[in-house]
């Protein structure tokens, strides 16, 4: 025998239960997730009122039940089995699909790493039947009204493993109510409870959009966001997104209210929130979240819901016109739609746009470079899995020479402060005129740079708060900084558990030592939060640090010595892409003499 014949290992088909705990790997990846599939199966079988109730955060239990059309008895088996469903048979169907699911799996994952229990009374049934999903069971005749009863016990009972990645009860059972926000927000015409642990925790009724969205996202959005509606025959978008005006920083246990839909399913799409982003780029400062719920009606054919088990993902067969079609719509919306969301009725008020009938065709000539913004950003998310493609931030250009230019009697391109306007500008003196400065966009522009290249030269030093502030938190952000205490350290962030419900900081970025850290570290967590905690840091480190920059510059109204006018100033002179704010606004103007001497009518 040789060597080579001892090694070579053999192949074997793998058991079935194995196969469905290594799906359900990818399906159940906590209890929200199990809800995400149950309350999606309830919903395919046209129930109107669903009901869940959960123990334990969902580990110890989460019964789901709906008044749905029901399984037939010789299906309750299959619907246990891995690859059998009633929602497609043939590739025809699953690119037109228009079900919530249809991979046929969820109930088999779930079934494999839990103790399941189906029970179901098919439309026209004399009575119910249930299955306990273990080898050998049979169905047995069970009291049920109507519909269908899931109810999963002891998740991850059989593989410990996995128990050990679940969090407390409490973030568990946060991420589940996320989870049935998400879901009831796209049905408002279902009712909807959740209770935890024997208490309603969420009771909604059967209503329209408008309702629901302000049951879930609360009266303050409602009164004061835009109405989006837009149709245009291939591709609708409604909805209501947040006046850039209204839209709050992101802090405080406030959830990130931000939620697209495509196709009625909940999605965390990258090319979405970028037209969205993109669509607020311009009204909307620095760290601020926008609010919004949008739904995007997309013909079932040009886009594929079967990108990952979990369905959160989608493609769009031609990408570009939806960034357009999206982009367009809402910056329309943000920039004109003045009547308040609470009074158009959402699903009727659509407007005919005909431009968009074509998409790609004839857009705003900004759409085509807005797109391309994206495509490099994405393009710029793969390269930087390798570190070392990173782009270089510049090192800040060195002082000297420009003091050696203010040695010899000219003033400084910029010139010395005379006075602070209203909280908010400063006045200053150059060569030709006037100088009028946006203090905090020059600010915030000058922290982006030097975070920036302090992060790329790995010396964001980190300076130790005198007193650590301790502060209320979500169980979700407590995760998010559990999650990501390395990239947290990298940023010059020192963030701990300081007892049930809250984290302290202890540490802040030394250029950062400004602002007030609670709201700075926050205002990150909830970033880190939006990101994930499975991407890498580089790929979305410009944004990380823009929200840094943006916490860490001067506030209006603060206000600030000639001597500090003047050092912000010189700060800007020796700052690349100081001339404008990281949100393309210009940082300063000037006016000259020639021009004043115009506007008092001097010298005619
Ligand atoms: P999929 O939803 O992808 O078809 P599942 O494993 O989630 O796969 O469910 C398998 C099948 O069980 C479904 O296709 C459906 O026929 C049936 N089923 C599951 N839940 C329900 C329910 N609440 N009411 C009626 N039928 C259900
Ligand atoms: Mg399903």
């Amino acid at each position: 025998m040789t060597v080579c014949d001892a090694a070579v290992p053999r192949i074997a088909c793998l058991p079935d239960l194995l196969i469905s705990q290594i799906a359900a790997g990818e399906i159940v990846e906590r209890p929200a997730s199990v809800l995400k599939e149950l309350l999606e199966n309830a919903l395919d079988a046209g129930g109107t009122a669903i009901v869940a109730q959960l123990e334990a955060g969902g580990v110890r239990l989460m019964r789901v039940s709906d008044d749905g059309c029901g399984i037939a008895r010789e299906d309750l088996a299959l619907a246990l089995t891995r690859h059998a469903t009633s929602k497609i048979h043939s590739l025809a169907d699953l690119e037109g699909v228009a079900s919530m699911g249809f991979r046929g799996e969820a109930l088999a994952s779930v079934a494999s790493v839990s103790r399941l229990l189906l029970i179901s009374r098919a439309r026209g049934s004399p009575h119910a039947w249930r299955l306990c999903a273990e080898s050998g069971a049979e169905a047995e005749p069970a009291a049920l009204m109507q519909g269908t009863v899931v109810e999963m016990r002891d998740l991850y009972y059989n593989t410990p493993a996995r128990r050990k990645f679940l969090k407390s009860e409490g973030t568990e059972y946060g991420h589940c109510l996320d989870v049935l926000k998400r879901v009831a927000l796209s049905q408002p015409q279902v009712a909807f409870s959740l209770s935890h642990n024997g208490r309603v925790t969420l009771h909604l009724p059967r209503t329209e959009v408008s309702t629901r969205v302000r049951a879930i996202l609360g009266d303050a959005f409602i009164d004061t966001a835009r109405h989006v509606a837009a149709d245009a025959g291939a591709l609708a978008l409604s909805g209501l997104a947040q006046d850039p005006v209204f839209a709050g920083e992101a802090d405080a246990g406030r959830a990130r209210n931000q939620y697209a839909f495509v196709n009625g399913r909940f999605v965390r799409d990258k090319l979405l929130a970028h037209a969205i982003r993109e669509a607020y780029r311009d009204v909307l400062h620095g760290g601020r979240q926008p609010a919004y719920c949008l739904f995007l009606s997309i013909d079932p054919a040009a886009v594929d819901v079967n990108v990952h088990p979990a369905k959160t993902e989608v493609r769009f067969r031609d990408a570009r016109g939806v960034h357009q079609f999206v982009f367009h719509v809402l910056q329309q919306a943000l920039a004109t739609g003045r009547e308040r969301g609470a009074q158009a009725p959402l699903a009727t008020a659509a407007v005919d746009d005909r431009r968009f009938h074509q998409p790609g065709l004839r857009m705003r000539e900004t759409t085509p470079e807005v797109y391309f913004r994206f495509t490099q950003d994405v393009m710029e998310d793969e390269r930087s899995g390798d570190s070392a493609a990173l782009p270089k931030g510049l090192p800040l250009e060195a002082a000297p020479d420009r003091d050696a230019k203010a040695a010899d009697d000219a003033p400084p391109p910029l010139g010395y402060a005379l006075a602070q306007l209203s909280g908010i500008y400063i006045l200053a003196q150059n060569a030709t005129g006037l100088v009028l400065v946006d203090m905090h966009a020059a600010h915030e522009r000058i922290l982006y740079e030097q975070l920036k290249s302090a992060l790329d030269q790995r010396a964001m030093g980190a300076q130790k708060l005198l007193l650590p502030a301790v502060f209320k938190a979500s169980p979700l952000e407590i995760d998010t900084a559990e999650n990501h205490v390395a990239t947290l350290a990298e940023l010059g962030f020192e963030l701990g558990l300081a007892g049930p419900g809250e984290l302290v900081l202890r540490a802040v970025p030394c250029l950062l030592q400004g602002g007030d850290p609670v709201k700075l570290a926050r205002a990150l967590l909830s970033e880190l939060e939006e990101h994930g905690f499975s991407r890498r840091m580089t790929a979305y480190r410009n944004e990380l640090l823009a929200t840094m920059a943006c916490h860490g510059a001067v506030r209006a109204h603060r206000q600030l010595t000639l001597a500090e006018m003047n050092a912000l100033l010189r700060q800007m002179e020796n700052t690349e892409r100081s001339g404008q704010c990281n949100h393309g606004r210009p940082t300063w103007t000037t006016l000259s003499l020639a021009e004043l001497d115009r506007l008092f009518l001097r010298g005619r």
